[in-house]
């Protein structure tokens, strides 16, 4: 039996990096998002995300092929309902990289889901950690601080709050609550 873990936290928190990391163990797979967003220079489709037009992602939303979803900064996100749902049919750690909006709905509909909230150590860490990740424009970059004060509030709905302060640290410490050696 699959167990669903929620990874969250603001942009630039160091969600996507410590998730690559826990993808190498074999017990821990990663759920590919559908989204609105246009790729960044170096993301396939498929594996950061699978990118349709907003046609296509509410044609999936009216289909019921979406577990949740939601707006992020003026583009849609959501996890396959499909691709979840066999997850769970297996015995691994099934993780989805998802908003706060997104997180709320999943913890509705699985209550038994794992959920941590990444935090950056400081908010001026966080503004240089988006600027060295250089894949946003500053109008989009500025938006991004101005929402993770919003998430920031929610944390304490989250099974587990984390500070990536050193990555290694981060990912031994998430490995060790999901048991994993
Ligand atoms: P998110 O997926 O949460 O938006 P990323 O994983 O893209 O964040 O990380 C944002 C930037 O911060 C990247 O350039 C990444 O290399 C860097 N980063 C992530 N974690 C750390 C860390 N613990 N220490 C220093 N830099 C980090
Ligand atoms: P980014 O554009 O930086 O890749 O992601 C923006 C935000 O959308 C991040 O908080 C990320 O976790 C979130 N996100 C990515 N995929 C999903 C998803 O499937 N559902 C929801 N609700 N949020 C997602």
């Amino acid at each position: 039996m699959g167990k669903i873990v929620i990874i969250s936290g603001p942009s630039g928190s160091g969600k996507t990096t410590v998730c690559k990391l826990l993808e190498k163990d074999l017990q821990v797979k990663k759920s590919v998002s559908v989204t609105t967003r246009l790729p960044r220079h170096g993301e396939k489709n498929g594996e950061a995300y699978h990118f349709v037009s907003a046609t296509e992602f509410k044609e999936m939303i009216r289909r019921g092929e979406l577990a949740e979803y939601a707006e992020y900064c003026g583009c849609y996100y959501g996890t396959p309902v499909t691709a979840l749902k066999e997850a769970l049919t297996e015995d691994v750690f099934y993780i989805l990289e998802i908003d706060v909006q997104g997180a709320l709905q999943i913890m509705e509909k699985f209550p038994e889901t794992i959920s941590i909230f990444l935090l950056p150590p400081d908010k001026k860490t966080l503004g240089h950690r988006l600027i060295q990740r250089n894949a946003n424009k500053e109008q989009d970059m500025a938006l991004r601080l101005k929402i993770a004060d919003k998430e920031l509030e929610y944390r304490d709905r989250y099974s587990y709050c984390i500070v990536n302060d050193d990555l290694e640290v981060t990912v031994n410490t998430i490995r060790k609550i999901l048991n994993l050696n």
